[in-house]
């Protein structure tokens, strides 16, 4: 009779574990996740940027797994684990197991900032970009209602009151000098003087103000230092307003406000800045260390669950038998497809009571795109910068994209972008807070 495991979360984790497990005979794998679909989340930003459609980034799971016999899928979200019944609670049934994958993945942390849970916009799922999106777009449609080409009245409001609000309208400001950060940025600058530029014709090409925030003294912290200067350059260049050693005390609904006091009138505040571990993770009880990572083995273990093992940015592993935060594997897409995968061996070498493997990150470098024509990205100790690093990041993010009609797609709206400079995404779903 096959094990039955229970994979929660359909990430790069647990997705990689899924495809890894089928080929089992020992296994019969539930793949649970709260969507129904898989989000490739390195290319999200260009959702929010109206590059790219939701579609394109995305694919259903039953369609994914359909393949692979010994896997099913349910759409459900897990409310809570109960580990000595082995039985976990959804908001439909509840499902048993016998070995158990936590893969949910992580959500947005606002580090106790005031005001930014309430007024800030995420960007870490689907709907966060969508609803991005809509709320950038929204904002540009209202500031023209306060321009002169119509012939609209306000008899309350003053020519000052006006202008304040058309600038707190095309005021963008995003929080958080990471990659994600850093390519929105990027993107955001290049839909404002492409299509913005000419949809609004009452727009110039400095009207849309977009100003990343960072509280370090430098951009993509992780990336060396010659990389991240490139890019702070580059988008200056661009006309992006790069404030470093710039860190968030408040975010009003107006704007925000500096732990130096200054404030940035904004209507739209963007949260880029930090992550930490699926709620789901703390409903557990296991002992946890930054950013709220459950502390495995380095076998990827729960230490008092042997049967529980958890992959992807949830997990957090000692390595080499050093416990953490030392060779913290980051939260990335290939540390979650590579423990995925080794969880997957693991649990078959569990069966077959053979030791089992540790995890050891294989780094494959990092990059990020910075606009049409320009990366930076490092490869071991070498580093590029200009249009090759940015054909070596259209190749991996075409490569990793899961699905081979949304290889096409976004190959082909890049390429309308780059040839046309245009961008044909700009609907609006109203639905922000
Ligand atoms: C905007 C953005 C850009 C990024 N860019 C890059 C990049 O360029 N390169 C890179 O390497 N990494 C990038 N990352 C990081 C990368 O996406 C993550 O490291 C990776 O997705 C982690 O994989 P995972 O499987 O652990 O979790 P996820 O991919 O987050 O998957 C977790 C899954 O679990 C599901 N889930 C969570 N809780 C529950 C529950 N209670 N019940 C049911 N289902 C649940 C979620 O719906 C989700 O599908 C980016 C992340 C974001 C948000």
């Amino acid at each position: 009779m096959p094990y039955k495991v229970v994979i929660i979360g359909a990430g790069f984790a647990g997705l990689s574990a899924a495809k890894e497990l089928s080929k089992y005979d020992e296994f019969n794998v539930v793949l649970i996740d709260r969507n129904n679909y898989h989000t490739f989340f390195p290319l999200l930003y260009q959702v929010a940027a109206a590059e790219l459609e939701s579609e394109e980034i995305t694919s259903p799971l039953r369609g994914l797994m359909r393949r692979n016999r010994r896997c099913s899928v349910m759409m459900c979200d897990v409310k809570d684990i109960d580990c000595t019944s082995k039985i976990l609670h959804t908001d439909g049934p509840d499902v048993r197991y016998d070995y158990l994958v936590l893969a949910m993945g992580s959500t947005t942390n606002y580090f106790g900032t005031p005001g930014a849970e309430q007024f800030a916009f995420p960007l870490k799922s689907l709907d966060d970009a969508v609803q991005l999106r809509s709320r950038i777009l929204s904002c540009f449609e209202e500031a023209s209602l306060y321009s002169d080409v119509h012939p609209t009245v306000y008899p309350n409001v003053s020519d000052d009151d006006k202008d304040d609000r058309f600038g707190k309208l095309t005021n963008i400001i995003i929080v958080g000098g990471g990659a994600n950060g850093v390519e929105f940025a990027g993107a955001l600058m290049e839909l404002v003087r492409t299509s913005i530029c000419k949809d609004f014709p009452e727009f110039n090409k400095g009207t849309v103000k977009i100003t990343l925030l960072e509280a370090a003294p430098n951009l993509l912290s992780g990336f060396p230092a010659p990389l991240a200067q490139y890019t702070k350059e580059r988008l200056e260049k661009m006309g992006v307003n790069v404030r470093l050693n710039a860190a968030v005390a408040e975010i009003t609904p107006n704007g925000v406000i500096l732990k130096d006091g200054t404030f940035l009138p904004s209507a739209t505040v963007v949260w880029t800045a930090g992550v930490k571990s699926a709620p789901l993770a703390a409903a557990t009880g296991f002992a946890s260390g930054r950013a709220g990572r459950i502390n495995v083995l380095p076998t990827l273990q729960v230490p008092e669950q042997p049967e529980i093992f958890v992959a992807g940015d949830l997990s957090l592993p000692e390595q080499a038998g050093k416990v953490p935060p030392l060779n913290i594997p980051p939260m990335v897409a290939p540390n979650a497809i590579q423990q995925g995968i080794l969880t997957a061996k693991n649990l078959r070498r569990l069966v077959q009571k053979q030791k089992l493997l540790p995890f050891a990150y294989h780094d494959k470098g990092s990059m990020a795109v910075v606009g049409r024509g320009a990366a930076a990205v490092r490869v071991g100790k070498r580093t590029f910068t200009g249009s090759f690093a940015w054909l070596m990041w259209l190749a991996v993010h075409l490569t990793y994209l899961v699905g081979f009609r949304n290889r096409l797609m976004v190959m082909f709206n890049w390429a309308w972008g780059y040839f046309f400079a245009e961008r044909s995404v700009r609907l609006i779903f109203r639905r922000w807070k």
